[in-house]
């Protein structure tokens, strides 16, 4: 259970895998990555079992098609949905334009899942998570958040109940990354031109010591220059700054 995400100057594959392997020692079952190539597509690779499963995918499929300087990663402990590739993360929306990780539990996901399916949307994982990456997409299309991806994941948090680390991405906005917390952890890496969130500073203290913890029901947005954070309602709100001193 591990999230990481990464917009900077670097390849981010290469910086998300290092970051998912940070984590390994907390245990996971799945793991996964999606690139943002900055020409409007999105590419995920998702594997069950360990990290070497997802990078021999990774190797199989051609790492080039896994080029791009956005990007994130998710090792995940299964709670809804057996630990099989379908269910790992990251999920996506039905035209593959959003993707999702999300670390915890979402507990109204069976009504926010029967609402979908009666507007005729076909669910493809058996997760508590696939509902939200449907959800954001939903509303990034339609009313006073299109267009706006931090404000259509607002929207979609106010609805959420449970604990969650969500990290969004969207293949029309391949230069930021949108993240969210209630109840379970997320921190940001500032780095020179790049930047970082992650569920662990662990995934990213080999690129940069300086970081800022979310606090409850907030929501940032990072681009390599820097990052914004709000509460669930769009006012400014503020992490809280610290230096990570670890011993490389
Ligand atoms: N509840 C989600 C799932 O089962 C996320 C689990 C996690 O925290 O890794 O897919």
């Amino acid at each position: 259970c591990g999230i990481v995400g990464y917009v900077g100057h670097r390849q981010a594959l290469d910086v998300v895998l290092g970051g998912l392997r940070r984590m390994e020692y907390r245990g996971y079952d799945s793991a996964g990555v999606a690139v943002l190539d900055g020409a409007g597509s999105l590419t995920v690779e998702r594997k069950a079992g360990r990290l070497a499963n997802l990078e021999s995918a990774l190797d199989t499929t051609g790492r080039d098609a896994f080029t791009g300087t956005a990007g994130m990663g998710h090792t995940r402990w299964a709670t809804h949905g057996a630990p099989v590739d379908r269910n790992s993360h990251p999920h996506r929306d039905s035209s593959d334009r959003v993707a999702v990780v999300h670390n915890g539990i979402i507990e109204n996901f069976a009504a926010l899942r029967a609402e979908l399916e009666a507007d005729g949307v076909e669910l493809t994982s058996d997760t508590d998570t696939e509902t939200t990456a449907h959800l954001i997409a939903r509303a990034y299309d339609e009313g006073a958040t299109k267009g706006d991806l931090a404000a259509s994941v607002r929207t979609v948090c106010r609805r959420l109940e449970g604990a969650f680390t969500l990290v969004v991405t969207h293949a029309d906005q391949p230069d930021l990354i949108v993240a969210a917390r209630r109840s379970s952890p997320l921190v940001v890496g500032v780095g020179e031109g790049e930047t970082f969130v992650a569920s662990d500073v662990a995934a990213f203290i080999e690129h940069t010591c300086e970081a800022v913890e979310l606090g409850q029901d907030q929501l940032v947005v990072i681009d390599r220059d820097g990052y914004t954070v709000t509460d669930f309602d769009g006012e400014p709100a503020q992490g809280k700054p610290f230096t990570v001193d670890w011993d490389l």
